[in-house]
């Protein structure tokens, strides 16, 4: 029988999308490297096998799709993707296609999809969120690609993705890496959200004493308003849930060190090579990172312990609302940037409004919040800022005072919140008519001869430094 599509790569995330797109009514041929897993998947997808076609070669995989072919691969990014590219490529014709649907940095797309190019072949980079469930139920799609090769496999890609109101979250963002880029993006943000949520942790765990299970209370209660989202709603679930070995909140018996992928990192590095500084999704890569360093952090303890620290009053529940709300606009303010920048320097002519629209369901970071934030870049940003946005006036306002009492308290009780010290930081810079670069200017000027404007448009582009290194 002739499968529509073909799925390389029977781990967590391929077999979950595997069973989806049976599911909704689509042949698929799948392959794994190693033959026992694709045993094990067909024996274990019950009435969804009679859609499903193994294949034990590559050759078998090939020889089962109709034409055009479409291949989705589905393992670990790296030198895994170039292995499998490199056998399906020789059994392909032109207008055929692959797609890779891991999580590949965005200039391994770009470079795949030229190769692929070269030979007449279609290379599809396909971001994929929502972990396992969200790929046998429904993910978040964000695709980059030449738009003729979508189209063959459109029918399938929407029909397997998660539903807004019916619509579906999936999009073509651009070609070769967009959609890609669009997807390590969201996980930059994915990353500022979840270290903001830990940040209210921290201070109602350290500051207000609070117990695991009462800050989790208080996060369901959250979930109910405007910060309605997956992620506080498991960060709300997690810190009511115990340990079954020991009968203590889960939490307590987590080692505090945090591991990471390296998307967060990717989104971080893109942003800096695009002149742009994601400070909250920067911080919450830190805390990552400094969090793995356990042994210095306890020795630190040990040796700063006896510090004293003359807390402000600890702002109100309602108040540290308020602040992660403003935070969290802040933290997308600087992803959309980001996305803006790279739709700009790459010509992907990004839609960011649509980037907005898929993420509302199926992805890590849906939230309540993602409809006024597409509502709001649909309307227009002023100077491009979500932050300006009318819409978020009222929120920002008020969010902006809670933020800046959540985070002098903070620095009065000595406990860390990189991320929202950053975003207060940021909210105050782009508030800032005039900025302190003058003197940064003067200081360039002073040892460079770099030279500076003058706000009277004047001539002279240099200061009358004695003794300064000559200047032309
Ligand atoms: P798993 O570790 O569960 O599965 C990895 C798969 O890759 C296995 O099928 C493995 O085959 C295959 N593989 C590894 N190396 C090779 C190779 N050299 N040649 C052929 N096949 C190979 O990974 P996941 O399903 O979790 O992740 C797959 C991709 O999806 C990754 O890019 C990941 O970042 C991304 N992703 C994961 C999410 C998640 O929540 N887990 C969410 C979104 C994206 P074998 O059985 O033979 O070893």
């Amino acid at each position: 029988s002739q499968a529509r599509i073909g799925l390389v790569g029977l781990g967590v995330m391929g077999a979950n999308l595997s069973l989806n797109i049976a599911e909704n009514g689509f042949p698929v041929a799948v392959f794994n490297r190693a033959g026992s897993v694709t045993d094990a998947f067909v024996a274990s997808a019950g009435a969804l096998s009679a859609r499903i076609v193994p294949a034990k070669t590559y050759e078998a995989l090939i020889a089962s799709l109709a034409k055009p072919r479409a291949v989705i691969i589905m393992v670990k990014a790296g030198g895994a993707v170039d292995a499998v590219i490199d056998a399906l490529t020789p059994l392909m014709e032109p207008g055929d296609m692959i797609i890779d649907a891991g999580n590949a940095d965005f200039h391994d797309t770009r470079r795949r999809e030229a190769a692929l190019r070269e030979k007449r072949l279609n290379f599809i980079g396909m971001g994929v969120s929502g972990g396992e469930e969200g790929a046998r139920h429904g993910p978040s799609i964000m695709i980059g690609g030449n738009p003729e090769s979508y189209a063959v496999i459109r029918d399938i890609i929407e029909a397997i993705a998660a539903k807004h109101e019916g619509a579906p979250c999936a999009a073509h963002f651009g070609p070769d890496g967009a959609g890609h880029f669009v997807k390590t993006v969201h996980n930059g943000i994915e990353y500022a959200d979840m270290q903001m949520i830990a940040e209210v942790y921290g201070l109602l765990r350290d500051g207000a004493g609070r117990r695991p299970a009462e800050i989790g209370a208080l996060f369901a209660d959250w979930n109910k308003g405007p910060l309605k989202s997956y992620l506080v709603e498991i960060s709300g679930r997690v810190l009511g849930t115990p340990d079954p070995q020991t009968g203590k909140p889960i939490v307590d018996v987590i080692v505090d060190m945090a591991g990471q992928k390296g998307t967060g990192r990717w989104t971080v590095i893109e942003a800096l090579r695009l002149g742009q500084s994601p400070s909250t999704i920067e911080a919450a890569v830190a805390a990552r990172s400094w969090s793995s360093e356990k042994a210095t952090r306890e020795e630190g303890a040990a040796l700063f312990d006896d510090l004293a620290s003359d807390p402000l009053l600890i702002p109100s529940d309602r108040e540290l609302e308020q602040a992660l709300l403003a935070a969290k606009i802040i933290a997308y303010d600087q992803g959309f940037k980001i996305l803006s920048a790279a739709s700009g320097e790459y010509e992907w002519n990004l839609d960011l409004a649509s980037a907005a629209e898929v993420w509302r369901e199926g992805c890590i970071i849906r939230s309540a919040l993602l409809d006024d934030m597409a509502a709001a870049i649909r309307e227009g940003l002023p100077q491009g800022q979500l932050i300006f946005a009318p819409r978020f006036a009222g929120l920002i306002r008020e969010g902006a005072r809670a933020l800046r009492h959540t985070v002098s308290y903070a620095a009065s009780a000595g406990l860390p919140v990189p991320a929202f010290a950053n975003a207060l930081a940021y909210f105050d810079t782009m508030r800032q008519s005039r900025g302190t670069a003058d003197l940064i200017q003067a200081q360039r000027d002073f040892f460079g001869a770099h030279g500076f404007a003058r706000i009277d448009g004047g001539a002279d582009r240099h200061g009358p430094w004695a003794g300064a290194v000559a200047h032309s």
